[in-house]
């Protein structure tokens, strides 16, 4: 029967079981005693598996001998124990069938020697067939899907809030126009496609930058919600941290304040992270080895201490007794840049850290004003070697204190009267926060660059495949 190479290498087969692999060759060497080893992948675990081909084969002559890197195949035999170390059992060749040839070896762009990853972003389309894209794209699915499994153990609802919308969540200006394409072809007969060609949506729309403002209202009623979906922001700058399309987490809690939210931003991380620990061993042991030394033992690290809180204020006066010269400098006001919450996280404290309470005038309209006037509360809570990976905050309930930091602003809260309906009818304290899911594949994998924790980065000057 045909089983996956995990299946095969897991031990649950006993030797001598007849089975079929389905894959890609890795490598192929051969000995003089007349036999070929392949090295098959077929993405389901870490490890390929070692195919032993004889010179038995009817084709070992005109086929086996001329497998290269990439090409595909489909090999029949009995599993054995292997004499090699670290791998279990192998597969005694009886049969290979090739499925795909690869037209130019020499040529073909992924070979069997390490790659960098300037070269790999060119070639996204073809990454994932090296060890490194396999991993993070396996740990990216375990964090998915750990992620879904803890909000649903903790009776939250996942809600699916839009992708064209027409308000600016921020007001930050950050959004991609939405057009539709060159309706005039129309039948001009048809008077409802004349005016879409115009004016699809009846106002300018966008891709949205948050689902937020959308799933406050959901929360509302069902208390415990999230959403989980992609995000599109006009990011002006080239920076590792920054995609023009990401996912994001948002749950929103109703009757929460800010404490609470920390806790919960907590929780689930540390969720996510003990389940990728047992979950993908081999992804995570080879990040270790090959990536970021830290990449196991920090998750551990994490696991194991409460979450470090600082206050904004006191945040500020930490940085500035630092002695380091900042690129940007510090002072109550301005929103910490990566150099700060690095130094934060990286030297100051050694673990993930969650800033709260920032001053109003660089936090959303929509954050809740603290008694002091000055400061929100907001959160964000920063990780080593990123820095902001969560951005979250108590919401503001009160209609009229919520007009009044609109007006301040420059928003017209005419133009968001569905969301001042919550505030007018059975309005309560709520709160929750966005977990940026590409920076999060960043920190578990420790990667460097945010570019290579999605499957194809859009950024700007780039999105071709
Ligand atoms: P930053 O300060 O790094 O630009 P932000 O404060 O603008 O982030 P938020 O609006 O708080 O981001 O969004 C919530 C989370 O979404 C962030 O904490 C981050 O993890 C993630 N995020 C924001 N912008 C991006 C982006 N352009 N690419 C990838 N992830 C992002
Ligand atoms: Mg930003
Ligand atoms: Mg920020
Ligand atoms: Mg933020």
């Amino acid at each position: 029967s045909v089983v996956s190479v995990k299946h095969a290498l897991s031990g649950a087969l006993p030797a001598g079981t007849p089975v079929s692999v389905r894959g890609w060759v890795r490598t192929r060497r051969d000995s003089k005693a007349g036999l070929s080893f392949i090295n098959l992948s077929d993405g389901s675990c870490f490890d390929p598996i070692q195919v032993v081909a004889p010179d038995t084969l009817v084709n070992y002559a005109d086929e086996v001998l001329r497998l290269s890197a990439g090409c595909s195949l489909i090999a029949s035999g009995e599993l054995v124990a292997s004499q090699g170390k670290g791998q279990g059992f192998e597969l005694q060749a009886k049969s290979i069938e090739v499925v795909g040839w690869v037209e130019d070896p020499e040529t073909y762009p992924i070979q069997p020697k390490p790659h960098s990853l300037e070269f790999l972003r060119e070639v996204a389309h073809l990454r994932p067939r090296t060890n490194l894209f396999g991993a993070i794209t396996r740990v990216r699915h375990t964090l998915a899907s750990a992620i879904h499994r803890y909000f649903d153990q903790n009776g939250y609802c996942w809600v699916n809030t839009p992708i064209i919308t027409t308000s600016d969540a921020e007001g930050a200006g950050q959004m991609f126009r939405v057009s539709t394409l060159d309706l005039m072809n129309l039948p001009r007969t048809d008077k409802g496609a004349i005016d879409m060609r115009k004016d699809f949506f009846g106002k300018d729309a966008f891709l949205t930058v948050s689902g937020q403002l959308n799933v406050e209202g959901y929360c509302l009623a069902l208390s415990k919600v999230y959403t989980f979906g992609p995000t599109f922001r006009a990011e002006n700058s080239n920076t590792a941290r920054h995609l023009a399309e990401f996912w994001m987490i948002e749950p929103e809690i109703a009757f929460a304040d800010l404490d609470e939210n920390a806790r919960v931003a907590e929780d689930l991380l540390k969720f996510v992270f003990k389940t990728v620990l047992v979950e993908r061993p081999d992804d995570m042991a080879f990040f270790a080895e090959r990536v970021e030394k830290t990449a196991v033992s920090r998750l551990e690290g994490f696991i194991n201490a409460p979450f470090e809180r600082i206050d904004y204020t006191d945040a500020v006066e930490i940085l500035k007794k630092s002695g380091k010269k900042f690129e940007f400098p510090v002072e109550w006001g301005v929103d910490l840049q990566t150099e700060h919450e690095r130094y934060l996280v990286e030297e100051h404290v050694g673990r993930p850290v969650v800033v709260t309470n920032y001053p109003e005038k660089i936090k959303a309209f929509y954050m809740r004003l603290n008694d002091d006037r000055r400061t929100v509360a907001a959160m964000d809570v920063l990780a080593p070697g990123i820095g902001e990976i969560i951005g979250g905050a108590q919401r503001e309930e009160r209609l009229d204190v919520l007009d009044a930091r609109m007006q301040q602003f420059g928003l017209d809260p005419a133009h968001y009267n569905w969301y001042r309906d919550f505030r007018r009818y059975g309005t309560v304290p709520h709160a929750g926060f966005g977990l940026g899911f590409e920076r999060l594949v960043v920190y578990v994998c420790g990667l460097a660059n945010i570019r290579d924790a999605i499957p194809y980065p859009r950024v700007p000057g780039h999105a071709e495949f």
